[in-house]
């Protein structure tokens, strides 16, 4: 059992997820000192934080720990780089709360421009002050994003229906991809001369720490409104002070050095001031909650996933690949045999997944050894398999034929020392579903590869199929689904039953020495 601690009130559906998929025991305490709580149990494998602060200590504290999830997506307040000296991978959840931060930058944006927040306590006052809340409208203005990622994309798509005109500047955003989101690209300083709302949505590291200053404030239009939903660091706040009203800058602020009580430094200067509600919403708690418990499975079970941000990980990878790298060496597995003894691995990587092989063998290596530590970097993968007798080609793959992205994984073992035995699985990713698409000769079987299946060949005769069918039926399972392809030469059979229940080791052998079966297993895949 990995245990895993949350010491947050992260949505409970994180819990329930790692509970149902087995091998987790997760002590979940949503108000604590987090040091405390590890102090308390020195084993935990995985710590699921929102913004507790994971300090050095912490991560000394605990011994067994290799992976921190942040639930959300700034991970300042972990300490990554202390984190991969112990080996721990940091993983966030970007995305998931992009769309409540959108929503709030424009909540604040509109609130600030029609007075809402004062007239309201004006009016309960029993005020009539309709002349002091004159408004201001935000259609037809000219918004600056600065930081084109998750969120200030998404600011972008949720002002189009205000017809205003967006600038960005982001230098990591190609000008294709933002003309595509109805963006005008520009630099820092013109976006600033330009907007009469600025918003920022950029990361704060030792590149953007303080980045926002005087400079560039200085040439903001008279009356122009900032909005900070990012992080505090990267606005000089004196700067900004020095020059505030001078300018008549607005300023609308949801984010501070420090996430707690008491008096904030910026309230002499902010004009609508937050407590970092940015993703407080429901939805975004849930979101995160689920992706964050996902995530962890994914990293735990294949090694990879583009969430981690403290290692050198691929940007451009879909997850998805690496499940499907891992469920095709799993099936290959079996269809090899269990007492045939592994001799070679080949990977074939086609379409755009040839520059990830690297990472792919990750997923591979987990799916042929439990002993295998996923955090291990290649040069030590290829170590292990080395260790356990079998050697590793990344096959050259024809760049010619224009296949889409799959992956072919061939494993040769021997059976009795010197007798040869191969198997070979190929499979892809449709829509996001993970698809076998062939297993030996037996091609375009396009099953997905989740539940369970039973897997039998044999020579090809009448009635086979009718007999496996009755002995399933005897032990009460149901059959869901049937693949029953030929081979080339239309010798063998191979029949892929998915079934409801998992098909016990004495019941499949029966049913191979039934029907004289060359390969024969149960898979819970
Ligand atoms: P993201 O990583 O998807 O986007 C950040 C973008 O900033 C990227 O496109 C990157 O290219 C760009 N960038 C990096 N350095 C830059 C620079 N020097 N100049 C211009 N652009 C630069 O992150 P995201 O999910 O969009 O979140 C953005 C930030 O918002 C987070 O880092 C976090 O600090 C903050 N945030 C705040 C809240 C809140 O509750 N208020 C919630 C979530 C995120």
């Amino acid at each position: 059992m990995k245990k895993v601690l949350i010491p947050t009130a992260l949505d409970s559906v994180a819990k329930e997820i790692l509970e149902a998929h087995g091998g987790y025991a997760v002590v979940q305490v949503p108000k604590c000192d987090v040091a405390q709580l590890v102090r308390e149990h020195p084993d935990v494998h995985a710590l699921i934080v929102r913004s507790e602060k994971i300090t050095a200590e912490i991560i000394d504290a605990a011994a067994a720990l290799r992976v921190i999830v942040r639930a959300g997506a700034g991970y300042n307040t972990i300490d990554i780089r202390h984190a991969r000296k112990k080996g721990v991978d940091v993983m966030n959840t970007p995305g998931a709360n992009s769309n409540a931060v959108a929503e709030e930058v424009i909540a604040m944006i509109l609130a600030d421009a029609r007075h809402i927040v004062a007239a309201d306590a004006s009016c309960r006052a029993g005020k009539w002050e309709k002349t002091a809340f004159m408004g201001t409208e935000l259609t037809g203005k000219t918004v600056g994003v600065v930081g084109l990622g998750y969120i200030g994309q998404l600011v972008a798509r949720r002002l189009a229906g205000f017809d205003v005109r967006v600038l960005g500047y982001d230098p990591f955003t190609s000008e294709e991809k933002a003309k595509a989101l109805g963006i005008e690209l520009c630099s820092l300083p013109e976006l600033f001369e330009r907007s009469d709302y600025i918003t920022l949505h950029i990361p704060e590291n030792e590149e953007t720490r303080g980045m926002i200053n005087r400079e560039l404030l200085a040439r903001v239009k008279s009356g122009a409104t900032l909005i900070n939903c990012a992080r505090a660091g990267i606005l000089s706040e004196s700067d900004l002070r020095a020059i505030k009203s001078e300018k008549k800058i607005r300023f609308l602020n949801d984010v501070y050095p420090k996430d707690a009580e008491g008096a904030k430094s910026v309230a002499d200067i902010a004009d609508l001031m937050l407590p970092h509600l940015g993703a407080s919403t429901r939805e975004a708690n849930r979101k995160a909650a689920e992706l964050a418990a996902r995530e962890l499975i994914d990293l735990d079970e294949q090694g990879i996933t583009s969430a981690v941000v403290n290692r050198d990980v691929p940007a451009g990878l879909d997850p998805a690949f690496g499940r499907l790298a891992h469920v095709l060496t799993r099936i290959c597995r079996r269809v090899l045999g269990s007492d045939a003894r592994l001799k070679l691995v080949e990977t074939s990587f086609y379409g755009s997944l040839k520059p990830f092989a690297q990472w792919l063998l990750t997923p591979v290596t987990t799916a042929l050894s439990a002993d295998y530590d996923p955090g291990l970097d290649h040069k030590s993968t290829l170590a292990f398999l080395a260790d356990m007798g079998v050697d590793y080609v990344d096959r050259e793959t024809d760049e010619h034929k224009a296949y889409t992205n799959s992956i072919t994984i061939d494993l040769i073992g021997t059976v009795d020392a010197e007798h040869l035995v191969r198997a070979s699985v190929r499979g892809t990713v449709e829509e996001g579903n993970l698809l076998v698409a062939r297993i030996n000769d037996f091609d375009k079987l396009y099953f997905e590869p989740a539940g369970n299946w039973v897997v039998f060949s044999y020579d090809d005769r009448p009635g086979v199929l009718g007999r496996i069918a009755a002995a399933l039926a005897a032990a009460g399972i149901n059959i869901d689904d049937v693949r029953n392809p030929h081979d080339s030469r239309g010798v063998s059979s191979l029949v892929i039953l998915k079934v409801n229940l998992p098909v016990e080791e004495p019941l499949v052998r029966r049913i191979a020495a039934d029907i004289c079966a060359k390969i024969a297993f149960h898979i819970e895949l």
